[in-house]
């Protein structure tokens, strides 16, 4: 057996995914909210018989090897590492083959010339300003070992020099971001540059963040959007914070590196920074498996920053809850708070405003609600984020809000407010529909192959004689009549060779039954499938009945009678 199938058969899937998510139990296998997808009622679901999940929302599906990766942002090797630890495989009498993922490239490049970058800082006469810069920010020495940061010498080529030498080719480093192409030569792309890894929550070097101590512009460089690094999607310090996040349920939100970087090192672990002014759903998402509070920091001058108020809103339709935690206007960032005291940023904290009080605040800044043009303008930007708020007692507290700032009856708001809703809600219903179409005709599989030995083998035979069953259907119960039912593989196995995950999970998702119900629902699918069946003979009968009045064919009339008496009379019987 591989390493692989015996890891898997040590441990259990519904063990590991447990852990992530709440699954409750729904007839032979389990269901949840999915980790990976926002939604509110779920449709993730955990198989302990085929030690698969999937999810029917955003198709993720998988083993505990998919899961871990997928929910930890790590790859195979070390999900592998993991799960064989905790199932008591000894790894090392296996040797793994040479990482042929085609990306591993770019982490290798990417370390080395990390190497590069705090050998610089720490070690060379030209990192020495570095270093002090970094000392008067507050970062001692053991600060920048872990947070891992470097220098990138004022000079065009001595990265280029020293990866070309560790054998890569220029071209390797210019899809890496590392190096640029000018009009004749490449060129580092980090000069005169503190420089910050980017690593993902798996641990994995993505890209480099550069603040130049040259006073060149831009102030920060970021890696160009990769094979491996995206900018829009990445969270600088999920790796550090993931653990304290996820055992607070919460998350700091900060912009940029030393904003993270000053308030963890004074005591703040679950923070983390955004390259960017908003959360992008991606990053959203990628929170949501850890936390379900999201505490934003804004800057003071971003305040009023539409993208940010967008970002707030991608959150909170991700399930996120957002917090907005505002500065005293003396501090430019969390950073500088955070240098003159911890206390400041916990203070925030507890003084952030909800994302609803934060979206009133935000409309407030640049309108009046004492003019009328205004008053439209709060209240068309109010209305749909009002009207999304599912607790009726909050709902109704902002309705009360928006009616006493702009003068206005609480019944014309509240009739506004449920128009906007009623808009929302129609376009939400059109796309249900599209995607909910059921999976017809397969209903008969599915309770047979669930239904115990006697019950199986009574209707399998009535619905044969019958011939109530497709070929598909014939074929596939007659293979799980002489492999399952004759213990030659077990009814997980089987599904999974048949193929026929996706059908049983969703199945259950649909419908909780026990043996009882799944016995009523095989007479009822038969039921329904014999009186189709006669319909179409009763009406080919009929149709020939009529033409054989219309020639006066009275033998024929008189034999066809006979048989669509006796098709009237058929019966199925259990
Ligand atoms: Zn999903």
């Amino acid at each position: 057996m591989d390493l692989k199938e015996e890891i898997k058969n040590r441990l259990n899937i519904v063990n590991i995914i447990g852990r992530y998510v709440d699954l409750k139990k729904a007839g032979t296998n389990y269901k949840a909210n999915c980790p990976f997808h926002s939604e509110s009622t779920p449709s993730f679901m955990v198989s302990e018989e085929m030690q698969i999940f999937k999810c029917f929302g955003c198709n993720k599906s998988g083993d505990i090897f998919t899961f871990l990766m997928e929910m930890e942002g790590i790859e195979f090797k070390d999900a592998l590492n993991q799960l064989g630890e905790e199932a008591g495989v000894d790894l090392s009498k296996y040797s793994f083959k040479q990482n042929n993922n085609k990306n591993s490239i770019y982490y290798e490049m990417n370390e080395t010339a990390l190497k590069f970058f705090s050998y610089t800082l720490l070690k060379l006469p030209a990192g020495k300003k570095a270093l002090n810069y970094l000392k008067n920010r507050g970062l001692g020495e053991k600060h920048i070992k872990e947070f891992q940061l470097g220098y990138a010498p004022n000079s065009w080529n001595s990265l280029l020099n020293y990866l070309t030498k560790k054998n890569y080719t220029l071209e390797q480093l210019n899809l890496a971001g590392l190096i640029k192409k000018g009009s004749n030569n490449y060129y580092d792309v980090y000069r005169g540059r503190i420089i910050f890894p980017l690593i993902n929550q798996g641990g994995k070097i993505v890209g480099f963040s550069g603040r130049t101590i040259i006073n060149e512009d831009p102030k920060y460089i970021n890696t160009k959007d990769t094979p491996i690094f995206k900018k829009s999607d990445y969270i600088y310090n999920l790796d550090k914070a993931k653990t304290e996040i996820r055992r607070k349920k919460e998350v700091m939100v900060t912009e940029g590196e030393f904003d993270a970087i000053t308030p963890f090192i004074k005591g703040i672990k679950n923070i983390v920074a955004l390259k960017g002014t908003a959360f992008t759903t991606n990053q959203a998402k990628l929170l949501k498996r850890y936390a379900d509070t999201a505490y934003i920091f804004f800057d003071s001058d971003l305040a009023g920053n539409l993208a940010a108020v967008r970002g707030i809103q991608i959150a909170q339709n991700l399930g996120l809850d957002v917090k907005v935690a505002r500065l005293p206007q003396k501090y430019k960032d969390p950073d500088e708070a955070a240098k003159q005291s911890i206390d400041i940023i916990y203070k925030a904290i507890e003084d952030s405003i909800g994302a609803f009080d934060y979206y009133f605040e935000y409309i407030l800044k640049t309108n009046d609600s004492k003019e009328p043009l205004d008053k439209k303008k709060i209240a068309t930007f109010l209305n749909p984020k009002i009207s999304s708020i599912s607790d009726p007692i909050l709902k109704s507290h902002y309705i009360k809000k928006l009616s006493e700032l702009l003068e206005v009856e609480e019944s014309i708001i509240q009739l506004e407010v449920q128009e906007t809703k009623q808009n929302l809600e129609n376009i939400k219903d059109t796309k249900e529909t599209i995607q909910k179409k059921p999976e017809n005709g397969k209903d008969a599989l599915v309770y047979l192959i669930n239904s115990d030995k006697p019950i199986f083998n009574k209707y399998y035979k009535i619905a044969k004689k019958e011939n109530l069953l497709t070929e598909f259907e014939k074929d596939i119960l007659e293979k799980y009549k002489k492999e399952v039912l004759k213990d030659k593989v077990s009814s997980g196995v089987f599904k999974k060779k048949e193929g026929l995950e996706d059908l049983f999970l969703k199945n259950t998702l649909e419908k909780e039954e026990t043996s009882e119900r799944q016995e009523k629902e095989i007479q009822k699918i038969l039921i329904r499938r014999f009186r189709e069946t006669n319909d179409k003979i009763k009406k080919q009968l009929s149709i020939s009945i009529k033409k054989a009045e219309k020639s006066h064919n009275n033998s024929q009339i008189k034999e066809l009678s006979k048989e669509f008496n006796n098709i009237m009379k058929k019966e199925i019987k259990f």
